[in-house]
């Protein structure tokens, strides 16, 4: 079987370009049509001589992920359920805001998911195996298609402005793929997206954490979900390893370029964290980091067992967060009758 040219980094390119007496030069042509242009075969490259194409062809694919389910919501959510080479199933999820431009792409970063947090539909897969680098990429290159699709059958022309590594998986527990994913993402070469409308987000994988803000100049999102350590292990095993002391020093100390904010993600669950008593806690644990609160209502799936906070009591814990001078807003819930929460609709047909 030949190999998918997908995997290949632009050195591993030039190498075998070099090899056969191409010019350098060509490996960026190349790119440009894999990433930009989401070419899907080599035929389709029109500016490359023809037997550089044929040697190309015979040496290497171009393969697609299968969409497997395309759900649409009426407030234009779109989750697309995706088939791996391997039968591995993963989704993303295209969430348009509410108003304005912004048109965000939720992309996962391993199939199924090892952290075990009590309130996530992707926990109860568990870990399967991690994506890699190019699997990361082609969901954006999916997204696209569909979007260009849409536009081709008269809707408006509508581009992806954010990209969220907040679906399947902790994408820190597949560190170096999703790093490597990044560069393709944001190269001028690849798909062009700026580091700062690319947020990845963490359960909370501390050594991992500094090191991202090392190695990309991309936004972190930590998902807090407790103010005690007690509830926090209930919620989520990671504070076993990285109880909230370890977790908020480093936050403290993360080398953040000037302006920059870490945001704290809040899944606000009846009865177990959403007290008044829990907002001053949490105004008093983020003292001294630079950060935003983003109060996440629970989108309930088949056989969990927590239910949503109500919405009065949401606004509550964010006038609570307000009056202590925390930055804090309300997720908007987008897409429910589609299952737009991560994890479910692979959870669904699994
Ligand atoms: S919330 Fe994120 S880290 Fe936790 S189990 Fe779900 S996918 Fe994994």
């Amino acid at each position: 079987m030949s190999r998918n040219v997908k995997e290949l980094s632009p050195e591993e390119l030039c190498a075998w370009l070099a090899e056969r007496g191409e010019a350098g030069y060509r490996a960026r042509q190349i790119a440009r049509w894999l990433y930009a242009r989401g070419a899907e075969s080599f035929a389709a490259m029109s500016d490359l001589p023809r037997p550089l194409r044929e040697k190309l062809a015979a040496s290497f694919s171009i393969p697609r992920p299968q969409v497997v389910r395309l759900a649409r919501a009426e407030d234009r959510t779109r989750k697309l359920l995706l088939a791996l080479e391997d039968g591995g199933r993963i989704e993303s999820v295209l969430i348009p805001a509410e108003l304005g431009e912004r048109l965000t792409l939720c992309i996962s970063s391993q199939v199924g998911c090892g952290m075990g947090c009590a309130f996530c539909a992707t926990a109860t897969l568990g870990l399967a195996r991690n994506l890699r680098a190019d699997e990361i990429v082609d969901q954006v290159l999916e997204a696209r298609r569909e979007l260009l699709a849409d536009a081709a059958a008269g809707e408006p022309q509508s581009e992806i402005t954010n990209l969220v590594f907040m679906g399947m998986g902790e994408p820190l527990h597949n560190y170096d793929a999703v790093v490597r994913a990044i560069g393709v993402l944001t190269a001028e070469w690849g798909l062009g997206i700026s580091p700062r409308r690319i947020t990845v987000s963490t359960a909370g994988l501390v050594p991992q954490m500094k090191r991202l803000l090392e190695d990309t100049r991309v936004h972190l999102a930590v998902s807090l979900s407790a103010t005690t350590d007690a509830q926090r292990r209930r919620l989520m095993p990671v504070d076993r390893k990285y109880p909230l002391e370890t977790l908020l020093a480093a936050c403290r100390e993360l080398p953040l370029p000037r302006r920059r904010r870490i945001t704290f993600e809040y899944v606000m669950l009846a009865g177990e964290n959403d007290s008044l008593e829990d907002a001053r806690r949490l105004g008093k644990l983020l003292r001294g980091i630079p950060s935003k609160v983003n109060l996440i209502p629970f989108n309930p799936y088949p056989g969990s067992r927590f239910a949503p906070t109500p919405r009065a009591a949401i606004e509550a814990f964010r006038a609570a967060l307000l009056r202590q001078g925390v930055h804090a807003t309300i997720r908007e819930s987008r897409g429910r009758e589609i299952q737009a929460a991560c994890g479910q609709l692979a959870a669904q047909v699994a």
